[in-house]
């Protein structure tokens, strides 16, 4: 969401007249976009802060102006903080306002030297007054749903982007369009919990997450589609016949479970037991036998046990992820289980991701190595590392370098996998 959002304040500014500089010191205008979700991310912001003052004080040496802003859901948590420690920042806007960047740099520009913060949660949706979105490549992110009204105990997500919204339909489809004729080959539907979307269509009637599916599979020349991220719960049977009917609809789902002990299920207030989820990914496997599923895992909640986690682990064996992300719990404060008592111990912790972590990376291994020999298409997005190299994605959302021309960007190749490694796969283009 965050890049998606990132990508919109690029478009705001490339309208102003900005453009993108090649390097931070020749940056007359330099944005940290942030994210809130653990601890640790506003501690990383100062110390960024303080790397950037040192360039806007060398560049003021030189006759150089420097505009500082900070976006995002630390803005929305700590503003406070950051008009005590980084006086020098000119700008904080939260994540549901930044579509005001340009009314608030005319401001600095008119009263020079003050600090604008906002983080107001306005009415208005923030899609209604950005700028249309434009096509950065063959694979886009478009966010159909914003904000959060679930409230799992840990989650910082619904105060810091508000209450659930969705946009209307033909304002999706509208976007999508342009995106497609702009070269989009791919979009990937974005929302804090995007399989809950209850958007209106052009009659006023409100329509689901597979409605919306259906109707952006239509579009002629959009070759691929995804949606993250979805909450268990949500996954109704509609849209898992998406995953049997929509052949542009990619075989690969991010569901994250986050514990497989029901105890802990509850003290998260999830509105999923880990039986529930498992009959949800029998249908998702019978709609589609070749579907891969990836999750996210908290380890170390409160009052997790031994005997929680080993459920945990049991889940990763019976679902079998072909990817996943997990977390040592991290408290954040003003959500409900910041203040649970059986707070579990940060070695403890560490101990179980480890065990975790060791599990789902073999099994990504796996999966990754099962891949080796097939063709699989591959949609190309950018140069590799190495020259001559280019580097795509796989239907599976797996990251694969081949060697090939620029020409192959923004294309999708059949690809011959030749080697397949943890993190990524090797193919030829056939
Ligand atoms: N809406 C999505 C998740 C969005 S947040 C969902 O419900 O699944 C992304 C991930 O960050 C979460 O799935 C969770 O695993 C992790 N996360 C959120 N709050 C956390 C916390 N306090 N400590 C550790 N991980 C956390
Ligand atoms: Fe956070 Fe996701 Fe739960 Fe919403 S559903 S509160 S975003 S973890």
């Amino acid at each position: 969401m965050n890049v998606y959002d990132s990508g919109r304040i690029a478009v705001i500014l490339e309208n102003m007249g900005y453009k993108a500089a090649s390097k931070v010191e020749e940056a007359d205008l330099i944005i940290f976009n942030t994210c809130h979700i653990r601890e640790k991310a506003a501690e990383k912001l100062f110390s960024d802060l303080g790397r950037i003052e040192i360039i806007k004080n060398e560049r003021a040496e030189r006759g150089l102006e420097t505009i500082i802003g900070v976006v995002g859901c630390v803005v929305q948590a700590e503003n406070e903080q950051i008009a005590v420690r980084a006086p020098y920042v000119n700008f904080a806007t939260g994540p549901l306002t930044y579509y005001r960047i340009p009314e608030i740099l005319q401001r600095i520009a008119a009263e020079k030297n003050i600090c604008v913060i906002d983080t107001d949660f306005p009415a208005e949706s923030k899609f209604d007054f950005l700028p249309q979105n434009k096509c950065s490549g063959g694979c886009s992110y478009l966010a159909i749903q914003e904000g959060c009204n679930n409230f799992c105990t840990y989650c910082i997500v619904p105060y810091t982007r508000g209450v659930e919204t969705s946009r209307p339909i033909e304002d999706i489809i509208a976007e999508a369009k342009r995106l497609v004729e702009g070269g989009t080959l791919e979009i990937n539907l974005l929302g804090q919990n995007v399989n809950s979307y209850h958007g209106e269509d052009a009659n006023g009637k409100e329509r689901n997450l597979a409605y919306l599916l259906n109707k952006l599979s239509e579009i002629d020349g959009l070759k691929r589609l995804r949606y993250t991220t979805s909450y268990p719960a949500d996954m109704n049977d509609e849209l898992i016949a998406c995953h049997k009917d929509l052949s542009k609809l990619m075989p690969y789902l991010h569901l994250p479970l986050q514990s497989g002990s029901d105890k802990i299920l509850k003290a998260m207030n999830r509105r999923h037991t880990s039986g529930q989820y498992l009959n949800i990914v029998e249908k998702l496997k019978n709609a589609n036998p070749r579907i891969g599923l990836s999750s996210d895992f908290i380890v170390g909640f409160p009052g997790e046990t031994d005997d929680d986690f080993r459920a945990t682990m049991d889940m990763v064996e019976k679902v079998n992820y072909i990817q996943a992300f997990s977390f040592k719990y991290s408290r954040r404060a003003g959500t409900p289980a910041a203040v649970y008592p059986n707070q579990v111990e940060e070695k403890v912790k560490q101990k179980r991701l480890a065990v975790l972590q060791d599990d789902l990376f073999s099994r990504q291994l796996n999966f990754n190595k099962e891949c080796v020999g097939k063709i699989m298409p591959v949609l190309f997005e950018s140069k590799g590392r190495k020259n001559g190299e280019i580097f795509g994605r796989t239907p599976y959302m797996q990251t694969l370098v081949a060697k090939g021309g620029l020409e192959n960007l923004n294309k999708i190749k059949n690809v011959e996998i030749t080697s397949g490694g943890m993190n990524s796969l090797n193919g030829v283009i056939k």
